[in-house]
């Protein structure tokens, strides 16, 4: 059976103790999935002292190193709490205007210091830029709307980006639960999942990582 990865994404959400009541419930472990919960830069330095059975992520790391750029968090200073960042998300690139060229700053600061990087794409004609860990194709019209892309197609263009820039792992995201998870990850080139609202309760992320993985 393959490894699974799995990403979990908290987006603005969850408070200090809305985040541990979380990590409470969420106590079960898996042998053949990676678990990344991606969570806000305020509760990153908090985890770092707690024996999890995650591991825990960034959303987004500034493209410029330590200085005079004031609300950036330097890609150091992640680093400092946990291994693992997205860049590239969707809602960042519209919300924030982030460009291709900013993303491979992003990609370049985040190497400089050995975080992992999982990069978001819309599509297999995206850039990928060069060094990053994990891809995920994510439909932009499929991310927190309850519609998917449907896997088969997920897969093909998983398959174009795996050919295309030799990644290894690349996963899917897009309205993922516990429903629909399992269908995903039968396809044979999709290597895990990128949830969003279904990382969020506890028990949800539970389940769904449980029939992702036929536990
Ligand atoms: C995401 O956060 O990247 C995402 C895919 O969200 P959702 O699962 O809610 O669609």
């Amino acid at each position: 059976m393959k490894k699974l990865f799995i990403a979990g994404n908290w987006k603005s959400n969850k408070t200090l103790s809305e985040a541990e009541d979380w990590i409470g419930k969420f106590n079960t472990v898996w042998e053949n999935v990676t678990i990344v919960v991606c969570m806000p830069y305020t509760l990153l330095g908090v985890m770092k002292s707690k024996n999890l059975s995650f591991l825990c992520g960034a959303q987004d790391v500034s493209p410029f190193g330590d200085g005079a750029y004031t609300g950036e968090v330097s890609a150091r200073q992640i680093k400092e709490c946990t291994d693992w960042v997205i860049i590239g998300h969707s809602e960042r690139r519209k919300y924030f205007s982030e460009t291709d060229d900013m993303l491979q700053k992003k990609v370049e600061q985040a190497k400089s210091v050995g975080l992992k990087i999982i990069y978001c794409v819309s599509d297999d004609i995206t850039i990928v830029p060069q060094g990053v860990d994990v891809v995920a194709y994510e439909p932009v019209w499929a991310i927190g709307t309850g519609k998917t892309d449907t896997p088969e197609n997920a897969n093909a263009v998983i398959v174009n980006i795996k050919t295309k820039y030799k990644i290894a792992t690349v996963i899917y995201g897009g309205s993922v639960t516990s429903e629909n998870v399992a269908s995903f990850v039968s396809q044979p080139a999709i290597d895990g999942v990128l949830p969003g609202g279904a990382s969020l309760e506890a028990e949800k992320f539970i389940q769904l990582i449980s029939y992702a993985s036929h536990d």
